[in-house]
């Protein structure tokens, strides 16, 4: 286990430029100890591999940016599922079949739903932690849904605009 964390420890400084606040091995860890989960390697990689990233990602894009340090599906599988059950990650549904996973610790902001924005030109799907949306009823309308758990914005991106 500790190669495995000396060998994030090095990609991490192999990319300071990349963010600034990217998250260290050292909170990664923490934040684990803090849901008396071990910091395994695994778990650590992919906790800073949702924590760096403004957007929700599936399994699949998960396990391609944490592939070459030599996790396999399965683990990262595990590791996703059992930090979603702990609380620090939240599943993503946004009706496309895919299941995706975002940082979203409890009691630091990551209670809060947030809506996601699709861009129809390229497909990137971005977190919108700074918006709130909320369902007015017109007199006479339909009932409101007895429960909102996602709200989905589509459009196109600043990039693609
Ligand atoms: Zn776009
Ligand atoms: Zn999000």
């Amino acid at each position: 286990m500790r190669d495995k964390d000396t060998a994030i420890d090095k990609q991490a400084a192999k990319t300071p430029e990349s963010r600034p606040e990217k998250l260290t091995v050292a909170a990664a860890r923490e934040l684990l100890r803090r849901l008396k989960l071990r910091g395994t390697a695994a778990r650590i990689a992919v906790v800073q591999c949702l924590a760096d990233n403004l957007s929700p990602l599936s399994h699949a894009e998960v396990t391609e940016r944490l592939g070459q340090l030599g996790f396999d599906a399965s683990t990262i599988f595990r590791s996703l599922t059992e930090l979603a059950e702990a609380g620090l990650f939240r599943r993503v549904d946004l009706g496309d079949g895919a299941r995706r996973f975002e940082f979203a610790p409890r009691g630091e902001g990551g209670d809060v739903a947030h809506p996601h924005f699709l861009c129809l030109d390229c497909g990137k799907i971005t977190c919108l932690p700074g918006f709130t949306f909320e369902l007015r009823g017109v007199r006479g309308g339909t009932p409101a849904p007895e429960e909102v758990t996602e709200v989905l914005l589509k459009g196109r991106c600043a990039e693609c605009r």
